[in-house]
């Protein structure tokens, strides 16, 4: 993924990298926060234009040899601080905000105007008027959550556990309940859809929270408890009370993380795969009723299942076979507030906010409700959602130049295979086989989501979010056993991200990405094969990272290269990883070359890619000077641009730990320093910060 942090099924939104040095350059500017009269934000009518190559956006006093992200952004990270109520701002993020107001124009009038509608118009309309509708929502209080809360208080025998969970990972989400199910593609055979069980059940963002001893560490799980310790006062109970449950979701959540693979282990395909049968599944997990959880949540284990965790699944049986009633039930009931609190009303939604926005990330303030229910019809409503976006934003024009330069970086990256000086022809030809296989999904999907069988009421906003998560739910789940659908998507339309998925072996880019200043129509050649050319070289390649390749052009987990080339291919992505590992994040955090190596490779290839589609582009045309940058310069800045962004120390923190991409500054420059195109381009010397020596350049793709 270009910018946003991933896993297998579920894309987290409104996550992205960071970067280092520039939040420093971002708080003088905000200083002092005389707090500006803004005017209240409305809805956009039109999507605001900023050209591909903003020249306002750059620094020139800065030597783009040393720091090319300087040079490209520098201005741009001055003129552009964090607003209170994003944890991170950068060109994405304000594409995304812009993106947002547009869709909140779409959604008001759905709202507002009644008569006439469509079907999915009414759905988006309603879910946004329930949503929009606080008054109501205030007054529910904890009521939505009444049922579920008797039933956990209810919950008598151990056995009864399996049937309670089911149900609630159907309709609730519950950001893993003790552990997570779904649906995938076999690993191993990915014309199967079968259903799948995760690790979950953790609070904080990764294991690593629970298990770390620097003081930070400890004081994150301090904040944590107490939070859990006010949820609990929140729903009734005394503070010893709460002090104690607190307590005994942190041991609990303990015990589970410390069996949990950490981000990087996770990275290996081999160590997330372990074909199940249910009989075995209830050999290694005897403590629950699988047979019952899976009737209940509405999955279907035949003929197996993919069980990623099992040691975590053994602690978890573990837990439950020791773990008393009422400490299984105190779990239950943080794990339900926990999920469902942004929600129910303020005391939660503020209580959530606190924590997990304001402590964990540096977030100021929370976002305005509308940007919230902007967020959720996306989430819950994406096809219909993005239908009207397509419809008003995305030409055919815009279309057919996107998918015209996605085949042109596909040519690119056989040329580039062939030319590969260390790999064998047979795995050559087994690369440009898996490369001939490879979809390109561009835009929007050509069948839009159904979703009639989903009832949307304007009355209820708490009962159409669980109606939505249902909805997912058994529409996954009825993907088990019938021909995966090649045409899926796994992100809505007005996204502004794109994507990899090596079950399916598609590159993913939604009409989101495919707007100014990412991709500007109106602009020369360069700055766009930089940036939207390199972000489709960087899917690409993704097919092709030390992760990607060990999947074939069938979207299987076979190992398709000769040993030789596999170590040859190690070393050059071991080149990578050290070279990241030496790049400084926050304070004394640096980068784990290990996490983020397969973003890594992406950028350094997806660059590549675009270089040589850009050269091939404009071969027999005569390109000039434009704002006193020469073309080839232009391509490097347009590159750069797509990444500014200024970062909280908070977030960055966090990101250190759960997001596979480096920091935005050095994914710009730990790109140009291993491509002599940049030196050559900006007449960069031996000794400038952004030269190698050629042979320490790395080079993988
Ligand atoms: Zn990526």
């Amino acid at each position: 993924m270009r910018k946003l942090i991933y896993g297998t099924l579920v894309v987290l939104a409104a996550t992205s990298p960071f970067v280092l040095a520039p939040f420093v350059l971002a708080a003088e500017s905000m200083a002092p926060p005389a707090r500006m009269q803004v005017t209240p934000e409305k809805p956009l009518k039109e999507l605001p234009y900023t050209p591909s190559l903003d020249v306002s956006a750059m620094d020139r006093s800065a030597d783009p040899c040393d720091d090319l992200y300087q040079f490209a952004c520098g201005s741009w990270l001055k003129n552009n601080p964090i607003p209170p109520d994003q944890q991170r701002w950068d060109v994405y993020g304000k594409l995304s905000a812009d993106n947002q107001r547009y869709l909140w124009g779409i959604l008001d009038d759905a709202a507002k105007n009644i008569a006439n509608r469509t079907p999915t118009q009414q759905k988006i309309g309603d879910y946004f008027a329930a949503c929009m509708d606080t008054d109501a929502v205030e007054k529910a209080g904890i009521s939505p959550l009444k049922e579920d809360l008797a039933r956990i208080a209810d919950l008598r025998d151990k056995k009864a556990l399996a049937t309670v969970l089911g149900d609630m990972h159907q309709r609730v989400i519950t950001g893993g309940m003790l552990f997570n199910s779904g649906v995938q593609q076999d690993a191993k055979d990915a014309t199967k859809q079968i259903a799948s069980v995760d690790a979950g059940g953790l609070g904080l963002p990764d294991r690593d929270y629970y298990v770390k001893t620097d003081a930070k560490s400890v004081e994150v799980r301090e904040k944590y408890v107490e939070h859990i310790t006010r949820m609990f006062m929140l729903l009734g109970e005394p503070t010893p009370t709460a002090k104690a449950d607190a307590a005994t979701v942190m041991r609990l959540e303990t015990a589970l993380a410390k069996a949990s693979l950490t981000a990087v282990e996770k990275r290996d395909p081999y160590k997330v795969y372990h074909r199940e049968t249910l009989a075995s599944l209830s050999k290694m997990a005897p403590a629950f009723s699988w047979p019952a959880y899976f009737k209940s949540v509405g999955l279907n284990p035949q003929p197996w299942l993919n069980v990623s965790q099992p040691a975590f699944l053994k602690e978890m049986n573990a837990r439950l076979a020791q773990e008393s009633l009422p400490t299984i039930r105190t779990y239950l009931r943080w794990t339900v507030i926990a999920a469902t609190a942004p929600y129910l009303s303020s005391p939660y939604v503020n209580e959530s906010f606190a924590f997990n926005r304001k402590y964990m990330r540096g977030v100021e303030e929370d976002r305005p409700r509308w940007k919230k229910c902007v967020t959720w019809v996306d989430r819950d409503l994406g096809d219909a959602l993005g239908r009207e976006y397509v419809a008003r934003t995305f030409t055919p024009d815009m279309k057919e130049k996107t998918v015209k330069m996605t085949r042109q970086i596909e040519d690119a990256m056989r040329a580039r295979i062939g030319q590969l000086d260390w790999m064998s022809p047979d795995t050559k030809t087994q690369a440009v086989a898996k490369l001939e296989k490879i979809r390109n999904k561009v835009g929007y999907p050509d069948l839009w989501r159904d979703y009639s069988s989903l009832t949307i009421e304007r009355s209820d906003f708490f009962d159409n979010v669980t109606a939505a998560v249902r909805f997912e739910s058994l529409r996954q789940a009825a993907k088990i056993g019938k021909p995966v659908d090649r045409g899926e998507w796994g992100m809505s339309a007005p996204t502004v991200n794109a994507y990899y998925d090596a079950s399916m072996n598609d590159v993913n880019f939604p009409a989101g990405v495919l707007m100014p200043p990412l991709y500007d129509a109106k602009s020369d050649d360069a700055p766009n094969y930089g940036d939207t050319g390199g972000t489709i070289g960087h899917e690409l390649t993704h097919g092709f990272d030390d992760e990607g390749r060990q999947y074939d052009g069938d979207g299987n987990l076979r190992d398709w290269w000769t040993k030789d080339d596999a170590e040859k291919f190690e070393k050059r992505a071991q080149c990578i990883r050290d070279q990241y590992s030496q790049y400084t994040i926050v304070d004394d955090v640096k980068i784990n070359g290990a996490l983020t190596s397969g973003e890594d490779i992406a950028d350094l290839g997806g660059e590549l890619l675009a270089w040589m589609a850009w050269q091939d582009q404009t071969k027999a045309m005569r390109l000039a000077e434009r704002d006193g940058l020469t073309p080839s310069q232009r391509f490097f800045v347009g590159f750069a641009q797509w990444a500014c962004s200024n970062d909280r120390p908070e977030s960055l923190r966090v990101n250190a730990v759960v997001d596979p991409h480096s920091p935005p500054r050095h994914r710009i420059n730990g790109v140009a320093v291993n491509m002599p195109e940049f030196a050559q381009a900006f007449s960069c010397k031996v000794g400038a910060k952004l030269v190698k020596k050629p042979e320490d350049l790395c080079k993988v793709w």
